[in-house]
């Protein structure tokens, strides 16, 4: 590759947004994945004219562009495995416009999901789709992986809200895609094309999106099942009922040991944990929704459920959900949590019996897997915890994603139902979908000629990330 000419990109971001310092360049080469790799430059442009500068450069010169926003993508998404220059996107955060009249925002991609919604509140409206990093993630990173979260059940990922986008292509050139009306039918829906394309097609650089009206009520409930069979089967039964939960957490045992280790939470250690959530501008409505769960949980043998209507207990009862991920490093000393086959999409009706055959799975290959998330949207969420100095236990790993994709894909699931293909997941994805792998590779070809924009990842990622790309952890034996 071509050395980066970093006094060049100062001219353009100026000298305190462009660094090659061995020290800023270690802090930009992971993200919230096992992958590390370290990139030439730095880049933290302020503007949309900034970023068409230094595409026009990074083409002109064949130098790869990694666009990043938080860096909490869980497969390497942001990772730059080819060197080049990262571009940190936080510094374009402002919100530009909001118009509850016509139910949108125009925003910047830095703007924080947090900051979005605190700014939102006075105007009583919400933007739905906050994945559970939303304290940090940002709204570009959230468009590029087609991020979901806790409310996506009722509310749907963030495809659902994208109206229209600005985007600099891979030579610098400038579209507008998309429209500010909440429907358009006029021509390809390119704006789509960009949600989940990972930074590989063109840099976010403004983005309207739908907003909503904040409900009036909202009850949670929480239901403990002694058999994590059992809630997936209460998951998939609320789901068909006809009921409209605006939330459906699943969190398993072991997930449960993590967060009274790491919180001190103080919950009841079952099989399982089910969180279900109700809201809407009627009580009676409400009530209705979520008393029609709590019976559905009892009829499969769930327990000890609390309900609650005021915000601050639902946040106690919700934190240990939240800060899960983070807790499940402290469920055993010397393990560590591992983004690894974490985020499969699976039918309604195969809840229960994908998340049995995850832990069958886990115990046979020696390795700890946790079973949590969204389930209620089908997506459930699994950690593998290692010990990452073991050589072994890494192969072990590596046995439980092959097999734990060939179930999931023989079930009518899919890889990632909402983190992102990134490297990690890149080859059990090219497996199961290599029928549409020329089709995605055409359209990259076509807008970025010179594979500048994030090469490698996705359709183009390596087929044996273990080998082909560094790890951050150090393995010893
Ligand atoms: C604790 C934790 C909890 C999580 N929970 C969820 C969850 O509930 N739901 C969920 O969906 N995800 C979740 N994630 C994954 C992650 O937070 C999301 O994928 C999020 O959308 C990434 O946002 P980011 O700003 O960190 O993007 P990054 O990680 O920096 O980047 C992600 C991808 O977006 C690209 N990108 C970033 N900005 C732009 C831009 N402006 N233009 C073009 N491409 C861009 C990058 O190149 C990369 O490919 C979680 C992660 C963590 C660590």
């Amino acid at each position: 590759m071509k050395k980066v000419d970093v006094e060049n990109l100062k001219k353009i971001v100026g000298s305190e947004n462009a660094t090659d310092n061995p020290v800023d360049l270690y802090a930009y080469s992971g993200d919230a994945s096992v992958h590390q790799a370290m990139p030439n430059v730095v880049v933290r442009p302020k503007t949309i004219e900034q970023v068409q500068k230094i595409m026009r450069y990074a083409n002109k010169n064949r130098i790869p562009v990694i666009p990043r926003g938080a860096g909490t993508g869980t497969s390497g998404h942001a990772v730059p495995i080819d060197g080049g220059i990262v571009m940190d996107m936080k510094q374009m955060n402002h919100i530009l416009e909001i118009k509850p009249g016509d139910v949108l925002v125009r925003v910047e991609p830095g703007v924080v999901d947090d900051d979005l919604n605190r700014a939102l509140l006075p105007y009583g409206f919400f933007y739905p789709p906050a994945p559970a990093s939303s304290r940090i993630a940002t709204i570009g990173g959230e468009i590029a992986a087609n991020a979901s979260g806790v409310r996506s059940v009722k509310y749907g990922a963030t495809r659902d809200y994208i109206l229209g986008l600005k985007v600099v292509l891979a030579d610098g050139s400038l579209v507008n895609l998309g429209a500010n009306t909440r429907v358009h039918s006029s021509g390809y829906q390119l704006e789509r094309l960009i949600v989940g394309s990972e930074g590989t097609l063109g840099i976010v650089v403004e983005a309207t999106i739908r907003i909503y009206p904040l409900p009036k009520f909202r009850c949670l409930g929480v239901a403990n099942f002694n058999k994590l069979e059992d809630a997936g089967n209460a998951i998939s039964e609320i789901i068909t009922s006809g009921c409209q939960p605006s939330m459906l957490e699943l969190m398993d045992g072991i997930g449960i040991v993590a967060v009274n280790k790491a919180l001190d939470l103080g919950l009841k250690e079952v099989g399982a944990i089910i969180l279900f959530e109700a809201d809407g501008n009627v009580k009676e409505a409400v009530d209705f929704e979520i008393n029609k769960m709590k019976e559905i949980c009892k009829a499969h043998n769930g327990f000890g459920i609390e309900l609650s209507y005021d915000a601050e207990e639902r946040k106690r009862i919700f934190s240990g959900r939240k800060k899960l991920f983070a807790a499940l490093s402290r469920y055993k000393e010397g393990i560590i949590c591992t983004d690894l086959a974490d985020d499969m999409g699976v039918p309604n009706s195969k809840i229960a019996e994908a998340a049995a055959k995850i832990h069958e799975i886990a115990k046979r290959n020696n390795v700890i897997m946790a079973v949590y998330g969204h389930c209620g949207s089908g997506v459930i969420h699994t950690k593998i915890m290692l010990d990452p100095k073991k050589k072994d236990q890494w192969k072990d790993a590596d046995k439980v994603i092959e097999e734990l994709y060939d179930y999931i894909h023989s079930v009518g699931g899919v890889t990632s139902a909402e983190h992102g293909i990134g490297l990690s997941k890149a080859p059990p994805w090219k497996k199961a979908r290599a029928d549409i792998i020329p089709m995605m590779r055409a359209i990259k070809k076509a807008l970025d000629p010179n594979n500048i924009l994030n090469p490698h990842k996705l359709m183009d990622a390596p087929d044996d990330w273990v080998k082909a790309t560094d790890l951050r952890y150090r393995v010893v034996k």
